[in-house]
């Protein structure tokens, strides 16, 4: 079996990951910052551990301003929530998923936010300048996703940044962590949004919000924190303000061994690694007639991520023959991003996508583009 479906979640998961979730299970517990004993006491070493070591991986000075969320859906609701309010104006590139579309179209209806979505080119590319033109006095966010999942294109996030000056930029990471170096300390104000299940290859269920320094957000939840009990207010600091209710500790405990091997295994040697099998894969596929590959040319400014169209075939069918005939696994349709496929003209069939990781090989792309030569010259949807 090949697993290409890395964008959705990766797997296999990161060595250790199991282990580390067993161990808090069997072992420890205890709920992290809640009681004094030895196993909370253990329990919040980890928590502290995974924020310090997350903080480290993406540049953050101050690992308290990045807060553990259950993924990056619930980062970008905290941030868009948090901080949008009737009369502000958003920006959001036509590129964005449903997890930054759907709460900006919530607000838009129940909180008279404006969103403007600034249109990429074809093959799902920002433009800088065009988002710095668009910012007005009310504008209070511009939303730029790090990386595409339908193509795989990654947006300039640093000269965004530099364009739109004082105005925070929300970066949708899900699909960037991991596989592409981050460095928040060298943008403008932002704030970043992962999932701790795709390219930091740990257990779904858990992620986070990067809060740049100067961006106040009201939380989305409030309750319990094991801090300030006596109050009935919410504390008013982080990472507290942000994290009500009991963490999710067995989560977090695995997302902690999987950034550890992240780290240890560096984000650029792994970027080399999808960067290879990536550049042969386009390649291949550019080769085979009926086959179109969408995102840039440029493998450069690309993840390891390929969308396809077969002629004469449609993605829901030519991914259920790549499974059961080929044992390839892909996801087809519109990968929860309905305007990037309009951006890209492949709505409302969608594509095919084929998404590598750390752990496919050169003999798994070898094998993907045989069986996408085969399907794209013998078309025969499944009877
Ligand atoms: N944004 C993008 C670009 C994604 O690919 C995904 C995952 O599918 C999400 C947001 C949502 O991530 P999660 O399911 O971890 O909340």
């Amino acid at each position: 079996m090949i697993y290409a479906d890395n964008a959705a979640t990766s797997f296999p998961k990161a060595p250790g990951v199991a282990d580390a979730m067993r161990d808090y299970l069997d072992r420890i517990g205890a709920s992290p910052g809640r009681s004094a004993h030895r196993l909370s006491i253990e329990a919040a070493r980890i928590v502290f551990e995974a924020r310090e070591t997350l903080a480290a991986l993406l540049g953050m000075d101050d690992s308290s301003r990045m807060i553990f969320t259950p993924g990056a859906t619930f980062g970008i609701n905290a941030a868009l929530l948090g901080l949008l309010r009737h009369g502000d104006e958003v920006i959001a590139s036509s590129m964005e998923h449903n997890a930054v579309m759907r709460p900006l179209r919530h607000l838009e209806g129940e909180r008279g936010v404006r969103v403007r979505v600034a249109q990429t080119d074809g093959s799902g590319l920002v433009d800088p300048r065009q988002l710095g033109d668009l910012v007005t006095d009310r504008t209070r966010l511009v939303a730029v996703m790090h990386a595409s999942n339908v193509t795989g294109t990654v947006q300039p996030v640093a000269e965004v940044s530099r364009e739109i000056g004082p105005v925070p930029l929300l970066i949708d990471g899900a699909q960037s962590i991991g596989s592409l170096p981050v460095d928040l300390s060298r943008l403008g104000p932002c704030l970043y949004a992962f999932s701790g299940h795709k390219g930091l290859l740990g257990p779904p269920g858990i992620g986070g919000l990067c809060i740049g320094e100067g961006i106040d957000l009201e939380p989305l939840v409030r309750g319990g924190t094991g801090s300030r009990s006596e109050r009935e207010e919410q504390p008013d600091f982080l990472p507290d303000l942000h994290e009500a209710g009991t963490p999710n500790a067995v989560g977090i405990a695995g997302l902690l061994a999987a950034t550890r091997y992240v780290t240890e295994r560096s984000v650029m040697s792994i970027r080399e690694h999808e960067l290879a099998l990536f550049s042969r894969l386009a390649d291949g596929l550019r080769g085979i007639p009926g086959v179109t590959l969408f995102g840039t040319a440029d493998p450069e400014r690309q993840l390891a991520t390929a969308s396809i169209t077969i002629d004469g075939l449609s993605p829901s069918d030519a991914a259920h023959i790549l499974d059961r005939e080929h044992a390839i696994l892909v996801r087809p349709g519109l990968h929860c991003a309905p305007s990037a496929h309009r951006t890209i003209g492949t709505f409302p069939a969608g594509t095919i996508r084929i998404s590598l990781g750390p752990f496919n090989t050169a003999d798994d792309v070898e094998s993907i583009l045989e069986a996408v030569a085969d399907l794209a010259q013998n078309q025969t949807p499944p009877g």
